[in-house]
This record gives C-alpha cells, structure tokens and sequence, in this order.
C-alpha cells in the first residue's frame, strides 16, 4: 500500500481485516495528506428521505455528462456502508439532538447527506482514528518516511516496488497487490489548496510502469483560497460560509456572482472579474457571520494577520481536486496487472468533469475497500522475481512548471497555450497538455477559449493516455 491518507489507510485496514500481511508506505506525516485537511465531510444516503438514486442522480448531473455510470453508482451504493464501517471502527460522526447522525447538505446535493467529524475537521478525525488503528494492527507494518521511488515490473506485471527510507537506503518490497493510494496532482499548479506533496507521485510511477491515465485534463479549481500572500496562501475557505451569508465583492466593492452557485460557476466568474481588472483577489466579506462555528478558519485568518470580523478576506481560485489520474476498473485495478490505484490518484471515473463536494472522501472508503479485497486476491509474486528496479529520476516539477500550468492550464485554456505547456520538461505537465488538447471542447472545469461549448459527441468520453501518444476520447461502460 503506497500512500497513508484516507485512501491508503482504510484499504489496509480491510485488507489486514481479511487475513492480508500489508507494507503500509508513506511519505511523509499525516498532517501533510489531503486527507487530513478535508474540511467538509463525506456524502452517503443515509436519510430516510435520501437514497442512493438521488445521490446518484446527482454525481452525474456535477459530472457534466462525463462521468462513468458504472462506477457512480458504486460509489452511491456503497458509501452508506463504509460510513458504518467508519462507525465500528470507532470514528464519531457529529451526531442530531437525538443521537442520529447529523447530515449536512453541500451545493450539488438534492439532500442532507454530508457526515462530518468535529465540524470541520472531518478528515483530521477520520484519519486520525486510521492511522492509530494500522499503526498498532498486528498485520500491517509502517514504512514511514519511505517514498515509492520506481514500481518493480515481473515480464508485463507490477509485483512490488522500490521504496527509499528518510536516509538513501533502499527499500525493495514484493507484493501480491501494489496499491497505489498517493493523492493528487494540485500542487502541481502554482495556486492550490493541497499540501505541498500533491504532485501526481502515483501517476508518475504508474505511467513510467506502462500503465493508462485518464481525464488529465479535469482539475477542480476551488473558488475562494486565501489570496493574502504568505503565511496561509491557498488555505481553502469552505462554501460553507457562504452558505452563512458571506458575500463576494469584486475590486470596486460590487456583488458579482450568486455565492451559492456551483463550484465551478464561481470560480469562472471570479477568474473573469480578476482577469477584467488586473486584481490578484476579490472580497470574501465575513463580518456578517458568526466566525466562531468555523474556528480553524478563524485561525488560518489570524495567521495571516486578518479579523474576518473587521476585514474583508482576500480570496482567488485555486487548484484544489484532480478527478483524473491511474486509469481503474471497478475494483481500483489498473490497467498493468498487479497495480492497483485507489482515492484521489486513481481515475475510475466516476467524477466526469466535475467532482461532487464531499464524494472524494466517500470514494477512498468505497474504491478502498473494493481495491484493497482485489490486491490481497492475486496470486503472489514469483519466486525469482530478480533484482529491484532503479530509481526513477524525482518528479519533482520546477517552479517555471507549476507556473506554466496555472497560466497555461488554469481555469480557462486554449489551444495555443497548452501547446505551449506540452513542451514543458515535465513529463505529467505535457501529459495535462496532451489531454487538454484532446478534449476540444469546453465541459465542466475544462473550459477552452477556443471551444467554448460542450460536444455532444463527446459525452461519456474520457481522454485516456497511453504513454506519451495523443489520448483518444474513449467511451467507458
Ligand atoms: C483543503 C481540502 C479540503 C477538502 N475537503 C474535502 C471534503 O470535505 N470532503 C471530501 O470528500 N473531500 C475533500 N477534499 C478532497 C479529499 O480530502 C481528498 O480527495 C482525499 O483526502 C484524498 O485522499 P487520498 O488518500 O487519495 O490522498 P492523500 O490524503 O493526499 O494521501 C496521499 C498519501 O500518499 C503519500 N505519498 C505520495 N506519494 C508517495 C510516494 N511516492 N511514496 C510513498 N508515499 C507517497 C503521502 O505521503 C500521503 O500519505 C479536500 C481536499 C483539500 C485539500
């Protein structure tokens, strides 16, 4: 299992669970997982009034057409489950009055059906309560810090992979199932909500291993991230203050944008009112709000030296979801045998071209699960699997990459700039290009200049990349 956010954790968890001896790897701490910053919560159909229909219904309206039905309706069918499972292994889920748990509702959602943990610190409770579950199962073993630096191939199957520890020396691991579960892509773009190890480590391995990507080209751009220089750039100000009345002003002090809207909506319209005026930010206005239910924003503000009850919060857009990423089937394999990929890195799908609020979560525990049951199915590795793989080079992108992408792969492209970035030296910057260029059209959180509307022809196709070949937009059941 490479990647101990909550993906990586909960598919040890079930695969230790069914009698798995599991090589938990990570990088680095838990605070520095995406996993661990989510602040709203996880959708699930747990009301009366809700189900998974309705749930469904509502992934594919986000989806834009794009989204692979199939894998959808898992992810609607089975998260009322893995919360339950949650529950057994001893999370708190913020409960009602009357010991129910509490559900919340989120923009996209028809119903309450958002879980959370300790408000906004969902993720922190999550993992938290994970972690300390694996590090003490008699099963699992942590690595950590150990990166996954290369996958081990055995003739056309992925067997295991080579670690490296916090001090150079190398750490080969054979396995049945190699489970990728190592986060996104965000902080490859310049602007970003993510930790700063979102840098697309999974993909990376899986695509120098031979396996597919897919749906490079949809990055969900949050709208409002703190835009007030260091310390706490990108910290993601949740919609749930919106939700609370906030206000957004552009420069001259004017409401633009109705502040519930879409995601998506919002942060067009904020990157066009930004674009207009030459500004770096527009005004969250907070004073009207009661800031104490959302205290770990409180802090992030005071941080950085704002009262949102006096000032108004400079706010942009910023990358914050990767809906692509390692091609999957249902069962989180990829398309190399022996490879598996699950959570953000991996790319069933199911996201299309826009990721519902609060499904990310919901997917590590569904795909999880799922991945981590097919892993420890497969047969084990051969005997004389020879000599560890070398190294790939780090993929660490250069500062001129991470800008590139935000102005040539950011919230609005066109042909000619993403031209322009698939000659860039990074190998996932000219894949992003690649599948940007693939798709002409605009759908979802790929918005061209150049082709600013949808092609029907397009709908339910994803741009799957085989190495460093054009992607074709294929159709997926
Ligand atoms: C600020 C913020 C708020 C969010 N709020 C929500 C929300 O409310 N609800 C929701 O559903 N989603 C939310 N999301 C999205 C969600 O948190 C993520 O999609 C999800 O947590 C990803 O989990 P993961 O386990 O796939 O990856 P991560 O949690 O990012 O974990 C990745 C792990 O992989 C390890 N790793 C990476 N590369 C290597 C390597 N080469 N070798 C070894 N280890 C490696 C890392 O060290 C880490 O342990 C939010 C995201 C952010 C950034």
């Amino acid at each position: 299992m490479v990647g101990a956010g909550a993906a990586g954790l909960y598919a040890a968890l079930v695969a230790a669970r069914q009698g798995a001896r599991v090589a938990l790897v990570s990088r680095s701490p838990l605070a520095e997982t995406a996993s661990y910053w989510a602040q709203g919560g996880i959708a699930a159909a747990l009301a009366e009034e809700d189900s998974p229909e309705r749930h469904l219904e509502d992934t594919l309206a986000a989806g834009r057409g794009a989204a692979r039905g199939s894998a959808a309706r898992v992810l609607c069918d089975e998260s009322p489950g893995r919360v339950r499972d949650l529950e057994r292994l001893g999370v708190r889920f913020d409960a009602d009055r009357h010991g129910a748990l509490a559900l919340g509702l989120e923009g996209g959602h028809s119903a309450r059906r958002i879980v959370h943990a300790g408000g906004a610190a969902t993720g922190r409770r999550v993992t938290r309560q994970l972690s300390a579950l694996a590090a003490t199962h008699e099963r699992i073993e942590v690595l950590e810090p150990v990166a996954a630096v290369a996958l081990w191939l055995s003739g056309d199957r992925c067997i295991g992979l080579l670690g490296r520890d916090g001090r150079g020396g190398a750490v080969p691991l054979l396995a049945r199932g190699t489970v990728l579960a190592t986060g996104g892509m965000a902080a490859l773009w310049e602007r970003t909500t993510n930790p700063p190890g979102a840098l697309g480590a999974g993909l990376y391995l899986a695509a120098a291993a031979g396996a597919v990507l897919a749906d490079l080209e949809f990055m969900q751009f949050h709208p409002t991230a703190l835009a007030a220089g260091s310390p706490g750039d990108g910290f993601l100000i949740t919609e749930a203050v919106r939700g609370e009345g906030a206000t957004l002003l552009d420069p001259s002090g004017e409401r633009f944008v109705d502040e519930l809207a879409p995601r998506d909506e919002v942060a067009l319209a904020i990157e066009s009112r930004l674009r207009q005026s030459g500004e770096r930010a527009v005004w969250l206005d907070m004073r009207a709000i009661d800031t104490e239910r959302f205290p770990n924003i409180a802090a992030a503000l005071a941080d950085a030296g704002l009262d949102p009850k006096r000032d108004l919060v400079p706010v942009a857009p910023a990358a914050h979801y990767t809906m692509g990423g390692v091609a999957t089937d249902l069962h989180g394999r990829a398309t190399l045998a022996g490879l598996h990929a699950v959570g953000e890195c991996a790319c069933t799908g199911l996201h299309g071209a826009n990721r519902l609020a609060s499904n990310s979560l919901a997917e590590c525990m569904v795909f999880g699960r799922r991945a981590a049951l097919a892993a420890a199915a497969r047969p084990a590795p051969p005997a004389d699997a020879g000599a560890p793989p070398p190294p790939l080079p780090p993929p660490l992108p250069g500062a001129s990459t991470r800008a590139a992408l935000w102005r040539l792969a950011g919230l609005v492209r066109d042909a000619d700039g993403l031209r322009e970035l698939a000659r860039d030296p990074f190998p996932l910057a000219r894949s992003i290009a690649a599948a940007g260029l693939a798709r002409e059209e605009s759908r979802g959180a790929h918005q061209r200049r150049d082709v600013p509307a949808p092609d029907p022809a397009l709908d339910g196709r994803h741009a799957v990349l085989r190495g460093e070949a054009s992607p074709s937009m294929e159709r997926w059941d």
